[in-house]
């Protein structure tokens, strides 16, 4: 952060939604202030853009569970002021009811269950039904309505304000930051319009619909960056959501990818 000519002048490393998001609340909170974002990829090339966008605390690590709360909270409050607002579907926020299924005994609801509103464990009926469908017995699930910021559309809408700001960007690689670990995720988007619900088994495979195509998943290697989509994770991924959704197999494959989440 540097001053100049009564201006305060700031960079901010990286176009994704940490840093879009960050540059934008700068620029709302200081007056004059002169924002540059300087990152090596910008909209479709970064992993926010990629991702589904699910509302869902998850992968936690040792992040204590008072900061999960509170965060997943204000972030979920920020995305339900924009989807009660005009700007709901400029800034690709949509609203989507979500099952998850657990087949392993020791099920424990989650901390963050008060947030969303809605949240209720699923009867024995709803599970009887999934298990008939997928042929896996589920011991316990949750249901809750969750929403999802889809990256395609939340990036260049946060981008459109920080132009109006006045804000710069710079095309650039910075070397000091090359070291980081990562996770990557094996991500496959199809066409499957009558999938309306999000679904995860197991906290491994997922389907998560967005807009115009579903988001299919289930692999993360953790400390692995290696990018090439690779055939193993591609047939994981099919036969846990086939199992889940049978109707996929009539699916139309859209884009198919390896991404990495920096730690
Ligand atoms: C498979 C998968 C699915 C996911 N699904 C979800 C989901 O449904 N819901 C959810 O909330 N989260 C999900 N995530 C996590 C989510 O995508 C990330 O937490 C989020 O995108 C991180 O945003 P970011 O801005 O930090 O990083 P990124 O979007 O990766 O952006 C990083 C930015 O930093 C720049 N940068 C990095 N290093 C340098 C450098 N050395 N020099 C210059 N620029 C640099 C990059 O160019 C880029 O602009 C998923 C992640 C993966 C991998």
């Amino acid at each position: 952060m540097t001053q100049s000519s009564g201006d305060l002048k700031i960079c901010v490393v990286g176009a994704g939604v940490i840093g879009l998001s960050t540059a934008l609340r700068l620029c709302q909170e200081i007056q004059n202030v002169k924002v540059t974002i300087l990152a090596d990829k910008f909209l479709s090339d970064t992993t926010s853009d990629g991702a589904a966008g699910l509302w869902e605390p998850y992968k936690l690590g040792s992040t204590p569970e008072h900061l999960v709360n509170s965060w997943a909270e204000e972030t979920f409050l920020h995305f339900r002021r924009i989807y009660d607002s005009s700007e709901c579907g400029p800034a690709g926020i949509s609203q989507v009811p979500c099952a998850s299924l657990y087949s392993k005994e020791g099920y424990a609801p989650p901390s963050w269950r008060h947030i969303p509103g809605d949240f209720r464990r699923m009867t024995r009926a709803e599970l009887q039904r999934h298990s008939t469908v997928s042929g896996k017995q589920y011991v316990a699930g949750h249901t809750f309505t969750t929403l999802f910021c889809e990256g395609s559309l939340y990036l260049p809408w946060l981008t459109r304000q920080l132009l109006s700001c006045g804000m710069l960007m710079q095309g650039r690689q910075l070397s000091s930051l090359t070291d980081l670990h990562g996770e990557g995720g094996h991500v496959i988007r199809v066409r499957a319009p009558w999938i309306q619900s999000a679904y995860f088994e197991d906290d491994e495979f997922y389907v998560l619909p967005n807009h115009d195509t579903v988001v299919l998943g289930g692999t993360g290697h953790i400390g692995d960056s290696n990018l090439e989509p690779r055939q193993k994770d591609r047939d994981h991924i099919w036969q846990g959501v086939l199992r889940l959704l049978p109707s996929l197999a009539k699916a139309t494959v859209e884009r198919e990818w390896e991404m990495l989440c920096e730690q």
